[in-house]
């Protein structure tokens, strides 16, 4: 890995059964950067984050964050180090109340004790992402749009330096996805890194500095945005979608 990276994926390899999801991707992700990760349906960019989040082992290959080998370290220890990811389908706790939904990573990823101390830091992660009046409501009765301002707060719960957002603007409207772009870039100016997994390319544009491609289970491109939109196996590879 080059030295300064936060994450580095080392040439990580996935198989389940005799499929290759992942095959030798190497990526890194520096601190403070916003990096976009696109690719086709099937590519592997869920496979991929669930190694670095550590939801997956790989089968061959390594992950480091900030220069230690977390490869074979469970998710919550991962966490607690400072890898955060939002899952493409948000799972709250739908009989409870935004702010116990928050309370449960507090407690057990960020490993706050004290009711007062994790209230108080629950307000705090709700007013980053724009759901401060909505603490008391029931999880399952928010909107599509709060869902996903909810699952990226639970993802903020243990201060993470790198966010990785695995498709948090699907499905939603136009001004919605507005609003999810607005809440990365504050929580990038915060100085944590942003991995945007995203289909809509008006937000992976307008939001990465660097953007890497996955096509079935391999890295094909990587580098500045428009260079990369123009390389000729990105065209491809979505062409063939
Ligand atoms: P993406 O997020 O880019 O859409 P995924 O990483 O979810 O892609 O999936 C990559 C490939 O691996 C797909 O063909 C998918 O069906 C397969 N895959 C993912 N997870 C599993 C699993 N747990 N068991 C079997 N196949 C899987
Ligand atoms: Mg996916």
């Amino acid at each position: 890995m080059s030295a300064g990276a936060l994450i580095a994926v080392e040439a990580v390899t996935r198989r389940f059964g005799g499929f290759t999801a992942l095959d030798g991707v190497s990526l890194e992700v520096r601190p403070g950067e916003r990096l976009g990760l696109i690719g086709p349906n099937g590519s592997g960019k869920t496979t991929l984050i669930n190694c670095v989040a550590g939801a997956l082992a790989p089968d061959s290959g390594r992950v480091l964050f900030d220069s230690r080998d977390v490869t074979r370290l469970p998710a919550h220890r991962r966490a607690r180090l400072g890898i955060a990811r939002s899952f493409q389908i948000p799972r709250p706790f739908a009989s409870m109340s935004v702010l116990e939904n928050l309370a449960i990573p507090l407690e057990y990823a960020a490993g706050l004790r004290g009711r007062a101390r994790i209230e108080n830091r629950a307000a705090a992660v709700l007013g980053l992402v724009g759901l401060a009046d909505r603490a008391g409501e029931n999880a399952g009765a928010l909107t599509q749009v709060d869902q996903r301002k909810l699952e990226l707060a639970r993802a903020l719960a243990a201060r993470p330096r790198a966010l990785i957002a695995d498709e948090a603007m699907a499905g939603l409207a136009h001004a919605e996805i507005d609003e999810i772009l607005a809440i990365l870039r504050r929580l990038n100016d915060e100085g944590i890194a942003v991995v945007m997994i995203e289909h809509i390319m008006r937000a992976v544009m307008s939001f990465s500095e660097r953007v890497a491609v996955l096509d079935a289970g391999r890295l094909i491109a990587e580098g500045e945005p428009e260079a990369v939109m123009r390389h000729p196996d990105v065209e491809k590879a979505y062409l063939g979608e």
